[in-house]
């Protein structure tokens, strides 16, 4: 694919008005450059800060031939477009990230195959069609293990843990939604995760590895940098590299990672766009992750992701958002960002607030002692 190095004053398109999308927009807006937005919704939080807003599904053919007339390069935030679209739009626009990465990653199977051919590991597991398949399979992976929809699962969803033959029979309900993997439940001593960004001559360069905590399967807090030793921090960098040379991929590609006590990695999932583990870099690093990725989408040279001080990011979900604005002036140093959704669901991703001090305890005791985070259970019962 030719490269192109697109500058300051042209356009970029974003499939997706997201989140993702709104923090690329805002990065690339300080760069100086127009935003064009794909998005079905009228007032999306990205299209509240974009040049141009096509309003349409993400499949709509017009809407993507518009993206494609209006744009000089063609990113996106949102992993579940329809590869034949794409595939359309790289003939008809410059999309220097292509079609293959994400359809790829688009389902777990094929994101597995990858990251072994890329020689490195992920946790056993075996491609799941019906319930014969699941009987014959748990034989050889055994208990616990968790059965995933290949397509379209995330935050959890489309996930069933399997803790014994009792729960085999509800491996029915997923697999009517297509193909499965079985995997076997890795006894992690901490999930960890990669953001490395790549640029199309093929430069890389790696955020400092993170740590991660989920609640209910929805990324609770990330801890920057990760409080893992040093031989397993450069293990993680390199096997990150591994995959995104691997998958040549271009812009920025984040790498879950189980890490276990023994010192053993394996790949959870990767997702070939910004990430919610890299939200600390907007404050903590000299570049953020959206920079980043608008830089190497552009072919620019990557910055520096040098890490300025430790830095705690922790998730403002629907059930949050009113206490943190309540709070908003007793915590000085709490960046506050919030996406501008307008509905504070439960469990919907609203904002984010990332702290950055030398002492990461402090900052994990504070957000506790705020008592905005209490565990949803202890307030209403278990109902979630
Ligand atoms: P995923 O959607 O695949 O990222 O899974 C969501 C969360 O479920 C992960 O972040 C883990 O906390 C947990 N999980 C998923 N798969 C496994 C596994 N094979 N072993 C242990 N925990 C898992």
């Amino acid at each position: 694919m030719s490269k192109q190095l697109i500058l300051p004053g042209q356009t970029i398109g974003i499939i997706g008005g997201g989140q993702l999308g709104r923090m690329m927009a805002q990065a690339a807006k300080s760069m100086g450059f127009r935003i064009a937005v794909l998005d079905p919704t009228e007032d999306s939080p990205c299209g509240q800060v974009a040049d141009y807003k096509i309003i349409a599904e993400y499949n709509d053919s017009i809407a993507v031939r518009k993206l494609a007339a209006i744009s000089d390069v063609v990113t996106y935030e949102f992993e579940n477009i329809d590869s034949e679209r794409l595939k359309w739009l790289c003939e008809h626009a410059y999309v220097p990230q292509g079609s293959r990465v994400l359809e790829l990653t688009q389902s777990r199977i094929s994101e597995k195959r990858s990251i072994q051919e890329a020689g490195v590991e992920v946790a056993p597991y075996a491609v799941i069609e019906s319930l014969e398949d699941l009987y014959r399979e748990i034989e050889e992976i055994g208990y616990p293990s968790v059965l995933k929809t290949a397509r379209g699962g995330y935050d959890g969803k489309g996930q069933l843990v399997i803790r014994s033959e009792k729960d085999l029979p509800d491996g029915a309900k997923l697999l009517q939604q297509g193909e499965c993997v079985l995997e076997q439940w890795v006894d992690f001593e901490k999930e960890i995760s990669v953001i490395i960004a790549r640029n199309p001559d093929g430069e890389m360069s790696v955020f400092p590895v993170a740590e991660n905590i989920h609640r209910d399967n929805i990324l609770h807090q990330t801890i920057a940098p990760a409080r893992i030793s040093e031989a397993a921090k450069a293990d993680a960098v390199e096997k990150a590299k591994k995959i995104a040379e691997y998958m040549q991929v271009v812009g920025v590609l984040a790498v879950e990672m189980f890490l276990t006590k023994e010192g053993d990695i394996f790949i959870n999932e990767l997702a070939p766009r910004p990430h919610n583990s890299g939200h600390y870099t907007i404050e903590a690093c000299e570049t953020s992750q959206f920079a980043q990725h608008i830089r190497a989408v552009c072919n620019w040279s990557l910055g520096s992701v040098d890490q300025l001080k430790p830095a705690v990011m922790v998730n403002i979900l629907g059930e949050h958002q009113e206490k943190v604005v309540n709070n908003i002036k007793k915590y000085r140093s709490w960046n506050v960002h919030l996406y501008g959704k307008h509905e504070a669901k439960l469990k919907r991703k609203m904002g984010h607030i990332t702290v950055l001090d030398e002492s990461v305890e402090k900052v994990l005791s504070e957000m506790e002692e705020s008592q905005i985070w209490e565990k949803m259970q202890e307030k209403i019962g278990g109902l979630q």
